[in-house]
């Protein structure tokens, strides 16, 4: 309630825009706010989807991971960050995190690699990034995509200004209202650098559709 109450002018005449327009779903707004979405996590694209649950899974689907992969990960997140592994009959492997940090140890991940990882899903936690450049080392001339849950920290930096979102193949965000950035409602978004990675993303949240029907 304090959060909201000091914008509730700007919410109700936004509301009521929204209202008298009823495009409640893939219209001008949410295409509005994934270009500034994008541009706030330094992303060429952000893609709006359902939730931070739907924006790792989506991730998952548009990269291929199916049953035989395992996608490495840590046990420290929410229930989604494994569910969706599950989901798509991937295995979910675990690698501890860093007592300080709480977030994933890449000395740990280093161990858990093996010829059927497909993926590292690193969650940034507490507005701390996971440490990035480690983990893009060991997946240097590998087939292994680097994803990151940022579930819980839109605007997060390293120590250089980079942003959560930017530096994998993908950055998975929510907005459950919790959140630090929370919507009326369940949201997410998938940001990302490559163009075709955002094609397959957005027809996959409309049932694999590039245009209507
Ligand atoms: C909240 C959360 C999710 C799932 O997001 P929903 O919008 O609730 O589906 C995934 N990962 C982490 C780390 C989260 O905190």
């Amino acid at each position: 309630h304090r959060i909201h109450a000091p914008l509730t002018d700007e919410l109700t005449r936004v509301w009521n825009d929204l209202l008298a327009s009823n495009r409640f779903i893939q219209g001008p707004e949410v295409k509005a706010f994934e270009e500034e979405f994008a541009t706030y996590c330094q992303s060429s694209f952000a893609i709006g989807v359902s939730s931070g649950t739907d924006a790792l899974l989506v991730a998952l689907m548009a990269l291929g991971v199916g049953p035989g992969d395992e996608i490495i990960t840590t046990p420290f997140t929410f229930f989604a960050t494994a569910g969706v592994i599950e989901r798509l009959g991937a295995t979910p492997v675990f690698a501890d995190i860093e007592p300080e940090s709480f977030n994933l140890d890449p000395d740990d991940v280093a161990k858990k690699i093996t010829s059927k990882t497909r993926a590292i899903v690193a969650v940034h936690l507490f507005g701390q990034m996971a440490n990035m450049d480690r983990l893009k080392e060991l997946v240097k001339g590998k087939e292994i995509h680097l994803i990151e849950d940022a579930a819980q920290s839109v605007g997060a930096e390293n120590d250089r200004g980079q942003r959560a979102g930017s530096l994998g193949t993908v950055g998975c965000f929510s907005f459950f209202p919790a959140k630090n950035l929370g919507c009326f409602g369940d949201g997410g978004a998938v940001t990302t650098q490559d163009e075709d990675l955002a094609h397959r993303i957005s027809a996959l949240r409309v049932h694999g559709a590039v245009k209507k029907y």
